[in-house]
Parts: C-alpha cells; sequence; structure tokens
C-alpha cells in the first residue's frame, strides 16, 4: 500500500511498541491470576503491576483501579445511583450530565432517565459553571458528569473549578478522561475528581481494555455490572484479560513518561495543520479555537462541504481523518456537541476531525494540507470526487 498519513488518533491510537512487546511476552504466561501456583501468581503479577503503572498515569493508589473491558463499560460501572461514599450511603437522586459527553456516558449508566439532567456547554466549547452550581443546588446527592477533554472539538473543560461546585454541593464528580489522560495531565487529585474512566486504546494499548479509578476507598459500588467470581474485588467478575491489562499498563507507563514532550511536538504540528488550513480556506471555522484544547486536535468545517464526502475523498489521497459526526451502525448522526455549542446544521454538516499522535510528523501536515489544496474548491461546492 502507498504510504498512508493517519490523522484519526481520537478514534483510536496504533499500539505502542511497549504494549505490543508487554501484550506478546503476557501471552506466553499460562497461569490464570486467581490460581495460586506459580503460574497463577506470574499471571497475578502482570496485572498487578499494570495496575501500578495505570494509577500512576492519574496519580491514584493501585488499589483503586479496577479493570474493565473498555471506556463504555466503566463509564457505565460508574454511572449508578447506588455509589456510596463513607459520609452517604443513599442512593443518588440526579445525573448531571455535560451536553458534550461521549455517548456511554450521555447514556445515563443506571439511572432513569428521568433523574438525568443536561448540563449545557458555552459556544467555546467550554461547560456553563453558573449552569453547573445550579443545577448541583438543585439536587441534593447529585452525581456530575464531566469530561477532561472532547473528543470531538478536542476543548478541555474546566474539571477542577467543575469539582469544587460539585463537592460544595454535596455531589461527586466522575470524569471520563479517555481522551485526555496521557496527553495532558490527568492527577485525580490535581482535578478533584471522584471517578475517573480510562480506555486502553486511546493511549497506544489494546482496544477492549480500559479501567474505572476512584479517588479513595471510600468511594463504593455495590452493584456491579458482571457478578460471578469475585475478580477485581468484587466489581468486575470473569477471569482478567491479562495480556490486554498488560499491554494497558505498558501503554500508560510509556504515555505517563512522553506526555510532556509529546504534546509540546504535537501541538507545533497542530498549530502549523491549522495556519496552513487557514492559509489555503480564510473562511474555514476551527471550533474551540479560542479555548484550551488537547494539542494533537483540530476540528473545522468549511461551508458547502460534506464531511463525509470529504472523509472518503481524504482516504483516496491516502489520508484517515473522521467526520466530526458520530458514525455507528453506518448511520451518520449530526453532532451532538456542536449543535449544544450553538453551531448551524450547515457547518455541524462538514465538521472533519484532524487527530494527531506520537507518531505523526511534518510530512503528514504537508500531506493532509496538498490534499485540502486540491479538494477544497470541489468540496466546498459540495461535488463528489472521484479517484
Ligand atoms: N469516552 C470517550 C470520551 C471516548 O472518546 C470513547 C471512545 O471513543 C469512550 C468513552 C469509549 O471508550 P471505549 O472505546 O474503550 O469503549
Amino acid at each position: 500500500m502507498a504510504e498512508r498519513s493517519y490523522l484519526d488518533w481520537n478514534a483510536t491510537a496504533p499500539l505502542r511498541p511497549q504494549a505490543q512487546a508487554a501484550w506478546m511476552d503476557a501471552l506466553a504466561v499460562a497461569g490464570n491470576p486467581s490460581s495460586v501456583h506459580a503460574e497463577g501468581r506470574a499471571a497475578r503479577r502482570l496485572v498487578e503491576r499494570a495496575r501500578e503503572q495505570v494509577a500512576a498515569l492519574v496519580g491514584a493508589q493501585p488499589g483503586n483501579v479496577f479493570f474493565t473491558s473498555g471506556g463504555t463499560e466503566a463509564n457505565m460501572l460508574a454511572l449508578t445511583p447506588a455509589i456510596e461514599t463513607a459520609g452517604e450511603k443513599r442512593p443518588r437522586d440526579r445525573l448531571l450530565v455535560s451536553a458534550i459527553e461521549h455517548s456511554s456516558v450521555r447514556a445515563g449508566g443506571r439511572f432513569p432517565r428521568a433523574a438525568t439532567e443536561d448540563v449545557p456547554v458555552a459556544p467555546d466549547g467550554r461547560v456553563e459553571l453558573a449552569a453547573l452550581a445550579e443545577t448541583v443546588r438543585g439536587a441534593s446527592r447529585p452525581l456530575v458528569a464531566l469530561m477532561l477533554a472532547n473528543n470531538e472539538t478536542g476543548v478541555v473543560q474546566p474539571v477542577a473549578e467543575a469539582a469544587a461546585i460539585t463537592h460544595a454541593g454535596g455531589g461527586l464528580l466522575h470524569v471520563d478522561a479517555v481522551q485526555g489522560a496521557g496527553r495532558i495531565s490527568c492527577d485525580m487529585g490535581a482535578l478533584g475528581a471522584d471517578i475517573v474512566t480510562l480506555s486502553a486504546h486511546k493511549i497506544g494499548g489494546p482496544k477492549g481494555v480500559g479501567a474505572l479509578v476512584r479517588a479513595g476507598e471510600e468511594i463504593h459500588f455495590p452493584d456491579p455490572l458482571i457478578r460471578g467470581g469475585g475478580q477485581e474485588r468484587g466489581m468486575r467478575a470473569g477471569t482478567e484479560n491479562v495480556a490486554g491489562i498488560a499491554a494497558f499498563g505498558a501503554a500508560a507507563a510509556a504515555a505517563h513518561r512522553e506526555f510532556t514532550a509529546e504534546a509540546a511536538r504535537m501541538q507545533a504540528l497542530r498549530d502549523s495543520l491549522e495556519s496552513g488550513l487557514k492559509a489555503i480556506s480564510p473562511q474555514a471555522v476551527i471550533f474551540g479555537q479560542t479555548v484550551a484544547r488537547l494539542p494533537n486536535t483540530t476540528l473545522f468545517a468549511a461551508e458547502g462541504v460534506k464531511a463525509e464526502t470529504a472523509v472518503i475523498a481524504f482516504d483516496l489521497e491516502g489520508i484517515a481523518v473522521s467526520s466530526g459526526a458520530a458514525c455507528s451502525s453506518g448511520k451518520v448522526q449530526p453532532s451532538h456537541v456542536l449543535a449544544a455549542m450553538g453551531i448551524s446544521p450547515a457547518l455541524i454538516r462538514g465538521a472533519v476531525r484532524l487527530s494527531l499522535g506520537w507518531t505523526t510528523n511534518e510530512t503528514d501536515i504537508e500531506r493532509f494540507l496538498t490534499a485540502w489544496r486540491k479538494l477544497s474548491s470541489a468540496l466546498s461546492k459540495g461535488q463528489s470526487i472521484a479517484a
């Protein structure tokens, strides 16, 4: 295959070499981590080492990390009215969800629909803190869900401020850090997060592995989703995905070590991408540009462009990008994130997301800009592009 540029790291990141090595090594370990013999203990060691590595990425104690099948399951596990703290055992009465959360959070976990409320965002893509404070005041024991950074726009949310508001109102804060962790600092203590969701495949680990992390032992989930053998201290039954977990741990360690340097490099690449884009299409809109964003993400739209057509046209040019719209089961839905920011439906239809990662280089940016220079005027007229 001709050389391609993969600019869709927010959908998933390639496996890091360290994760691949850990995965292969773990496959050679035969034991079940619950077995007491030497083979079992070897498997247990891999899982517990990974727990330490994942905990370190978010500044938590290893004992507060629970492995799951991914970010979606961790979100589902976290969002339950039954969540208890040392001082509060009564069920949580409301789930307050920012309007830009990932669909796995917006689905509301195990809260009844009627107990779930949206918290609006400003046109810049950040949650409205005044609205959050008001909604928290209207509840007595809320669980608030606010992501660290948005998967479409990359906009970083004011999590520490939201935590202060939530705690002052007797609430708990859940932070979906699937896109933020490993790209920007994600220290649970500094953020004031009570519960954090992580996913391995966004940081260079394998798909199908994630974690729910709690700030302390006093936070308790009495209603696990999967009951059975009592693995993960009763929080998630089933024999552990040892190789996947070991690879997740290795990816977390590499991300933790390298993200500061990676962020600076990616931001420089992203800045040159955005200035090149604006030079070719001065009318293009880059969403969330006035506030802090993930260093790797650009979501842009140009009037008249249909994102699905653009994605195919870029693919034919050897570039993988995604439309801002969530696409599942082949059905393209308009982006709820951009709609919540008050963006016009015409622009939403044209939103294209570029997301970079640790192997992205100047050649990838040049390839994208060359393709955009070639395609933009035809795409803006809504024309389809032949190969
Ligand atoms: N949360 C966010 C913000 C995401 O971007 C994603 C994946 O795209 C998820 C949760 C779901 O994670 P997973 O794919 O591991 O289920």
